[in-house]
């Protein structure tokens, strides 16, 4: 996790007329081309704040999408916990990987505690009431979240403005500034995401279960959060939505019913007349 703080940990170098390189390094979204003996080199885009224009809309698109994203990994904790609990389980298969609520819960610890770290420097320049931070270690984590993202998300400008001073990192204390800020809202967004990939379940064949091409070759499609949203033919591609699916699965059934009710039929036209009689 601190790696990422050497990026721009040298002094700034400005240029004459004042401005510098976008602070996401080789990353930058509008990146200058320059032609350097022959070879073309991307620069980071010149910039009057600490991102390029297109950089900053990209962490202001990453702090948008961070709520949705919490909740969502939020959603793997509590459906782990079922399963283990005991409780209702949804959706959970018995190859899930065990270590799975921890990672969900380090990953949710870190989206809190970089906010709030943040969420207290903004208050402090925004002249806001100062963070009461012995009360808030007790506050629960959706109303934490919900805080901190409320006052970073009105202040994003002054967030990324934001002079270098101590912070507490990885138990040590290290300069940072609203370059950092940046790029730490762009890194929790890419650590949800990666998570949530990480974290699929591999598709389920659903054996027994036709397409329309003829083969069972049929696996479930599940959506962003784990939940069934379909399927898919390994054998022609096709894709069939949770409704289609139901339908076909429904389709399916029926052959094996009225299979069923055939010995309820009555028999021989002998049985009849005795049974009258
Ligand atoms: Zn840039
Ligand atoms: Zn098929």
């Amino acid at each position: 996790m601190s790696r990422r703080y050497w990026i721009h940990s040298a002094p700034d170098d400005y240029t004459e007329d004042g401005q510098r390189e976008c602070a996401r390094g080789d990353r930058c979204s509008a990146p200058r081309l320059s032609d350097e003996s022959g070879r073309t080199v991307r620069l980071p885009a010149l910039t009057y704040q600490a991102f390029c224009p297109q950089d900053r809309n990209a962490i202001s698109k990453a702090l948008n999408d961070l709520p949705e994203l919490f909740v969502r990994v939020h959603q793997r904790l509590d459906k782990t916990f079922q399963a283990v609990a005991g409780g209702p389980i949804v959706a959970v298969s018995k190859t899930a990987p065990v270590p799975l609520s921890l990672a969900a819960d380090e990953l949710l610890r870190l989206i809190l505690a970089t906010l709030v770290s943040w969420e207290e420097r903004v208050r402090t320049v925004a002249r806001l009431k100062p963070l009461d931070t012995a009360t808030s270690r007790r506050r629960r984590d959706g109303v934490v979240f919900s805080q901190s993202w409320t006052i970073l998300a009105a202040h994003l400008d002054a967030l990324l403005a934001l002079g270098a001073e101590p912070m507490l990192r990885d138990g040590e204390f290290v300069d940072l500034d609203g370059a950092d800020a940046g790029l730490d809202l762009l890194d929790l967004a890419h650590r949800c995401r990666r998570f949530l990939t990480d974290t699929k379940q591999p598709s389920r064949h659903l054996s027994g279960v036709y397409c329309d091409c003829g083969y069972p070759e049929l696996f479930e499609l599940l959506d962003d959060d784990g939940q069934p949203a379909g399927a898919r033919c390994r054998q022609c591609r096709a894709e069939y939505d949770a409704e289609q699916y139901t339908d076909l699965t429904r389709a399916r059934v029926e052959p094996v019913k009225s299979y069923r009710r055939r010995p309820l039929q009555p028999a021989g036209r002998d049985d009849h007349t005795s049974r009258r009689a």
